[in-house]
């Protein structure tokens, strides 16, 4: 077995045509894995296969909502016949935020939110549980926040999702240890992706927050991949339960 390398291995990858995701079939599919990914958008999914397929990454996608109950099981019987029953990497990064304050919160936001970031995370770990098992050697990977590790003055629902993803992290890890499965998180900082494009675009917004972060900077794509991919290989076979913040040091800061 090769410490640093995901050859041969199987990924499903959700959310993959934009930010975090898009590097994160990248950044898998270098490594050697074989990816399927999904999204909403047709066109959009169609021009990053196309794309990965010009890099000669063994990419394949399928159009799913990951927040509707029955798409989310037609994902898994694709990733099924494709991988033949056995899956070593799951990666659940789809996600979204409804900026709103929680008095404007509607029953529709919530419930979009949860069925969105929670929902869909812990039922495809219900889904892939057995064909990550069948593949003998099996990672589960969330992409959290480190809105649900430290508390800020807004976005409390997106930050309850994440917190639930975050315990639920933990208890996989025993649950399914036993499964040869490992379950960890990566809790992102600032990252420049087209989810916070508006609010990047705003300058003191920019400056108040990087002004609390240690490296001073607003993260990159690259700089949550590199660790994702590093909770898949090998040389992290004893790593399981964690929630990793990848922030440029924001949750330590506290003297900001
Ligand atoms: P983007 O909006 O830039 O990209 C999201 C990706 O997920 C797109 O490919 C999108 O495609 C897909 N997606 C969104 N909703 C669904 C859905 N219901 N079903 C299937 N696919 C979906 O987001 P980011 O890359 O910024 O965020 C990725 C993850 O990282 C999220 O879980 C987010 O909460 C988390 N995160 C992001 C941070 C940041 O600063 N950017 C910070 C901390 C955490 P499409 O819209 O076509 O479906």
């Amino acid at each position: 077995e090769k410490r640093w390398s995901l050859i041969g291995m199987t990924a499903l990858v959700t959310g993959g045509t934009k930010g975090i995701g898009h590097a994160i079939v990248g950044e898998l599919a270098g490594l050697g894995a074989i990816i399927h990914t999904c999204s909403r958008n047709e066109t959009e999914l169609n021009q990053a296969l196309n794309q990965w397929s010009q890099l000669g990454f063994q990419v394949t996608g399928s159009v799913c909502d990951v927040s509707v109950r029955g798409q989310r099981e037609k994902l898994m019987e694709d990733v099924s016949s494709l991988f033949q029953g056995k899956l070593n990497i799951f990666v659940s990064n789809a996600g979204t935020n409804v900026i709103k304050p929680t008095v404007e919160f509607t029953a529709e936001d919530f419930s979009f939110l949860m069925s969105t970031n929670f929902e869909s995370s812990y039922h495809l770990c219900q889904l892939a549980h057995p064909l990550l098992k069948a593949s003998g050697n099996g990672s589960i990977v969330f992409i959290s926040s480190v809105a649900g590790v430290t508390a800020f003055d807004a976005g409390t629902v997106y930050a309850a999702t994440k917190g639930a993803i975050n315990q639920v992290t933990k208890n996989f890890a025993c649950e399914w240890a036993k499964d040869n499965i490992r379950t960890n998180s990566i809790a992102p900082g600032l990252i420049r992706t087209p989810l916070n494009e508006e609010a990047l675009k705003d300058e003191e917004f920019v400056k108040s927050f990087t002004s609390r972060i240690p490296l001073r900077r607003v993260g990159n794509p690259k700089e949550i991949s590199s660790i994702v991919a590093y909770l898949c290989l090998p040389a992290a076979s004893y790593v399981t339960g964690q929630i990793i913040c990848v922030d440029g040091g924001i949750t330590v800061n506290g003297f900001y």
